[in-house]
């Protein structure tokens, strides 16, 4: 099968032919229709975290039909459309894993990271970590709902019923949360790099009551606020937006280190706080939520074999909205 491998930092990804993976026990094999970029990929390939298994297939965005099907598999037959998110295995037994927080489990592998993700034709998944793709979600559209819509959707619920809600970043994960967030009423303000003028008109289009560079205040205090950024220093910038009790939550799985800044700034019982990962609760509860919204998602497509140029896409930010790899079905079989 055709798969695109990481070899390591500094390498571009290159296209490779490698054998067709067989499922173990547990395991479903799916064909790949589409997978989404995310920023974590970057930061992989960048050399941003810690452990590192080469060569690797990255992509933990995946969506695919299951054409096979090892033993201990329930659940999940051939023929199924599922999506594979980033958690892609858990211990079941330790502390987090035994009070509902498996998205810290100890020993959790990650779909992409420790075991070979969706930036090929075929990929293998623990079929108890897969999830259903509600029937009106096209492959392109729900790819990016597994990661950027799971984990945006994990940071926003930390916000609790933040009335006026700030977004720090404004790619795949913010175009996705905007609009659950002006669904259910709230005022977003959209924060993006300065004198992006192109994402910002993007955010007001989506709803976004205000649009404007992250350097700039908002114009009326926020309740709390989102990070989608890598950029550290954004973390003093957020906590002097929010309100006495208000929140700052980081998405990302990596950022830059954060200034030293005034207590000032947290005082007043103001929170910051990161999300990791995602729970299959998470996951389920999500994608209902997006198919009733309806969550549209806005994605710009590359064929598997220009994965370089759907991570350049990324990094530069020209994209409006998701970055998604097409894997090309014909020459699938
Ligand atoms: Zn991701
Ligand atoms: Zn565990």
């Amino acid at each position: 099968m055709r798969a695109i491998l990481f070899d390591g930092t500094g390498e571009p990804l290159r296209l490779a032919d490698v054998p067709e993976p067989e499922p173990r026990h547990g395991q479903v094999r799916l064909r790949v229709h589409a997978c989404g970029v995310c920023r974590t990929d970057l930061h992989i390939v960048d050399g941003d975290l810690e452990r590192l298994m080469l060569p690797l297939v990255l992509g933990h965005q995946i969506v695919g039909t299951v054409d096979a099907v090892a033993d201990g598999v329930a659940g999940v037959a051939v023929g199924d459309r599922v999506g594979v998110p980033w958690l892609g295995w858990t211990c079941g037994e330790c502390a987090s894993c035994r009070s509902g927080r498996e998205n810290l489990c100890e020993r959790a592998r990650f779909t992409g990271y420790d075991v070979d993700g969706g930036y090929a034709e075929l990929a293998l998944a623990d079929a108890r970590f897969c999830l259903p793709i509600p029937e009106a979600s096209g492959d392109l559209e729900a790819a990016p709902l597994l990661c950027a819509g799971l984990i945006g959707y994990r940071a926003y619920r930390m916000t609790g019923d933040a009335h006026r809600l700030g977004i720090y970043g404004f790619g795949g994960a913010a175009h996705i949360l905007a609009q659950l967030a002006v669904h259910e009423g709230r005022e977003v303000f959209a924060f993006t790099r300065p004198g992006d003028a192109p994402t910002q008109a993007f955010a007001r289009d989506l709803g976004a009551a205000w649009a404007g560079a992250s350097t700039e205040a908002p114009p009326e205090p926020l309740d709390a606020a989102i990070l989608f950024a890598a950029a550290g220093e954004l973390v003093p910038i957020a906590l002097r937006s929010v309100v006495p009790g208000g929140s700052v939550v980081c998405a990302e799985i990596h950022m830059s280190d954060i200034p030293a800044f005034p207590y000032d700034l947290l005082w007043g019982e103001r929170v910051l706080r990161s999300v990791a990962n995602l729970t299959r609760r998470d996951g389920a509860e999500f994608l209902d939520v997006a198919a009733r919204v309806p969550v549209r998602t806005r994605v710009r497509m590359f064929p598997l074999e220009e994965a370089n140029g759907a991570l350049d896409a990324l990094r530069s930010g020209s994209a409006r909205g998701s970055i998604v790899l097409t894997i090309d079905r014909s020459t699938g079989g």
